[in-house]
């Protein structure tokens, strides 16, 4: 039976990523991180919290890395974890790039010094393209990183492929851009969408307020994107990848979207723009050229946007009118 170690289980992908490599006959290992408030919800939305084994881990923290590989003795590691809200990392800028960035060295120190056979998947992001002027990116595509988070990941996308290098360990990166669901995290403009619709719709409140409205991102379904995650790590040379639908869509297409599912007509009669939702800097538009992935990987998702739009605005307003978990 293959194991694996996921970091950052309780996100939103950590969950996906559990359930697939469940259904696959994996034992699962998940670290989290020991918070005053249990954040087990996505795994208990997907009904398998009791089937992963939960680890206490920190990522600032060697010690509980080492313990949590000590552990699990993974066959493979998926670095899911990562301060991973764009807009924080300008305001924590340092804390958020020790996590995000510096951690994957210690990781990958761990990995190196106690069994270099693991494989190593790291959670790239299509942040690390920035504005760079490109219509299409891919992974020959140059990256322009525009916020501290960008930055971060940029550093650990880096350093993952020098470990490759270097120590010949396998490390695969998947650049993957926007992918939503309902178990988005609420901060996420995707879900306050949805989530506030939802609310809206019932009567539970009257007023969505927003930021960039223009902002164009490629968005697809994570529960897909997990697959071509693990994928990556059954090939038999590692590599990097992009992860994407190939088609961009504005946070304003997203909302009239939401609007019209959720029966609320024109968005302007409920949402308030609000300067301070802006980033210091923002990227007007990311699209992805997965056709490498396609290829290799004979990855292929199904999920177009209207249909990922539909399945979070139903999902929620399901939610509020039957608050589960
Ligand atoms: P998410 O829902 O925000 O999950 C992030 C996870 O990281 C959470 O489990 C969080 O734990 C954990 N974490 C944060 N700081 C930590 C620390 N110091 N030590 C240990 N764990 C820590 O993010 P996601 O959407 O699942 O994304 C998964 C990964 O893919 C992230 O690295 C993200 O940056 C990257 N990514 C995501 C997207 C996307 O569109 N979703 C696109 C490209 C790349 P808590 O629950 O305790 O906070």
């Amino acid at each position: 039976m293959k194991k694996a170690l996921i970091t950052g289980v309780t996100g939103q992908d950590g969950a996906y990523l559990s359930k697939l490599l469940l259904s696959k006959g994996y034992k699962v290992f998940g670290t989290f991180r020991r918070v005053s408030t249990p954040n087990f919800w996505r795994l208990q939305n997907l009904g398998i919290f009791n089937k992963v084994n939960l680890i206490p881990a920190d990522l600032l923290d060697m010690g509980s890395l080492l313990e949590a590989l000590k552990v699990s003795e993974p066959d493979e590691v998926y670095n899911l974890a990562a301060a991973s809200y764009v807009a924080t990392s300008f305001e924590e800028a340092i804390g958020n790039s020790e996590v995000t960035g510096l951690a994957v060295t210690r990781f990958l120190e761990a990995i190196r010094h106690q069994n270099s056979d693991i494989k190593f998947y790291q959670a790239s992001s299509s942040e690390m393209y920035g504005n760079n002027n490109f219509s299409l990116q891919n992974e020959k595509t140059p990256f322009l990183p525009s916020s501290p988070y960008a930055a971060a990941k940029l550093y650990a996308h880096s350093i993952a492929n020098i470990y490759r290098q270097s120590y010949n360990i396998f490390t695969c990166s998947g650049i993957l851009f926007n992918h939503e669901s309902p178990l988005r995290g609420m901060e996420f403009v995707s879900r306050k969408i949805t989530n506030s619709v939802a609310e809206i719709s019932l009567g539970l409140k009257d007023k969505l307020i927003l930021g960039n409205l223009k902002a164009e991102r490629d968005w697809g379904f994570a529960g897909e994107y997990m697959e071509a995650i693990h994928l990556m790590m059954q090939q038999d040379k590692p590599d990097d990848y992009v992860i994407a639908m190939g088609k961009s869509l504005s946070v304003e297409e997203f909302l009239t979207l939401a609007s019209e599912y959720a029966g609320l007509g024109d968005w302007h009669d409920f949402v308030k723009i609000d300067e301070s939702n802006m980033r210091p800097s923002d990227i007007d538009e990311l699209t992805g050229d997965s056709s490498k992935a396609r290829k290799k990987l004979g990855w292929k998702p199904k999920m177009e946007f209207n249909d990922l739009v539909k399945h979070m605005v139903y999902h929620d307003i399901d939610y509020f009118k039957n608050p589960t978990v």
